[in-house]
């Protein structure tokens, strides 16, 4: 059977040691990180990611603020949030939950944000500074993501790492993390709707994640035996047997897959808990002005 890569874990470990770090700037006199989540709407999912957040931030010893608006609040009236939030000093770093309702446009919101203070690191200054190797905030599921590699010992670099998906928030980071030469140093391909015989680039893989979106797409036929597998699908599938009337499903046909990877992460419980751990760790260095001054 394959090395399993246990995110919790890893996450519940990277967490007690960032407490351990607040404990020490505490003692010394420095103010605790304090991050702000701001919510818009009702939406289960958005509700559960930014309650986790909440949770993480007491784990780390944080403080934290949620702020909370209907889902029909005005363009207008969520920047003017962004901005007060922005010029609060007692706020280290913030994000706005996506996504966000229809009549409101995500890319303004984002680069309202004072990059500064963009813990989740989907700001274009963030996102141009890790493309050309400067330091910065990262998004936080493929630095959890490269951070369990690197956790579990699996080499990277000379590797050829596939990406499948490309989105601004995983795909994309993901292939930019796994390119620079201070990060994952491999060869990197990038997998999309247009891609022609996605199997035979898959196979290829020594490193392969799937950031699709599509409940068990990557069957055992694209894996390359020994290759690392990483999931980072999570969707909802109707499931009666659980109380909640769902469970969570990954990218990879797990059962399957497992057998012949030498490495993989299981849904739930791989990248999932690395995501928001990681925000954590983004959130620390905003607190200790790590990337900005
Ligand atoms: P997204 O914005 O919907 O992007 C999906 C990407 O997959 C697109 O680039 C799309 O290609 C590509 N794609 C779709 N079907 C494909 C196919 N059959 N073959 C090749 N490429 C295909 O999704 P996302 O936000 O990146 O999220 C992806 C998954 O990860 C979702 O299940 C999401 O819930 C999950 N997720 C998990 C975490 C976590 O912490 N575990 C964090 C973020 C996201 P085109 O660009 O050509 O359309």
């Amino acid at each position: 059977m394959p090395l399993l890569i246990d995110g919790k874990a890893t996450a519940a470990q990277i967490k007690s040691e960032i407490a351990q770090e607040v404990a020490t700037l505490v003692a010394e006199g420095r103010k605790r990180p304090h991050l702000a989540a701001v919510l818009v709407g009702n939406d289960g999912g958005s509700e559960t990611y930014v309650k986790n957040k909440v949770l993480a931030c007491e784990a780390c010893g944080f403080e934290s603020t949620l702020i909370r608006f209907e889902d029909t609040v005005s363009e207008t009236e969520l920047l003017a949030k962004i901005d007060e939030l922005n010029r609060d000093e007692n706020i280290d770093g913030f994000i706005v939950q996506l996504p966000l309702p229809r009549h409101i446009d995500t890319d303004k919101v984002i680069e309202a944000i004072d990059h500064r203070k963009d813990v989740d690191g989907f700001h274009p200054i963030n996102v141009g500074r890790l493309a050309i190797g400067l330091p910065c905030f990262i998004s936080a599921t493929p630095l959890g993501i490269l951070t369990l590699l690197r956790r579990y010992g699996i080499e990277t670099a000379g590797k050829h790492c596939v990406v499948v998906g490309r989105s601004n928030i995983v795909g994309k980071p993901m292939v930019q993390l796994m390119l620079q030469k201070e990060h994952g140093n491999a060869t990197v391909t990038c997998i999309h709707s247009y891609t022609q015989d996605v199997a035979a680039e898959c196979r290829k893989a020594d490193i392969l994640i799937a950031a699709i979106g599509r409940p068990g797409y990557i069957t055992a036929d694209m894996v390359k035996p020994g290759a690392t597998v990483i999931d980072v699908g999570t969707t909802r599938v109707p499931d009666n047997s659980r109380p909640s009337g769902f469970r969570l499903s990954g990218d990879v046909d797990f059962n399957t897959v497992a057998p012949i990877a030498g490495a993989i992460t299981p849904v739930p419980g791989g990248v999932g808990p690395m995501t928001i751990c990681m925000l954590m760790l983004n959130t620390l260095a905003a607190g200790k002005k790590t990337y900005y001054r």
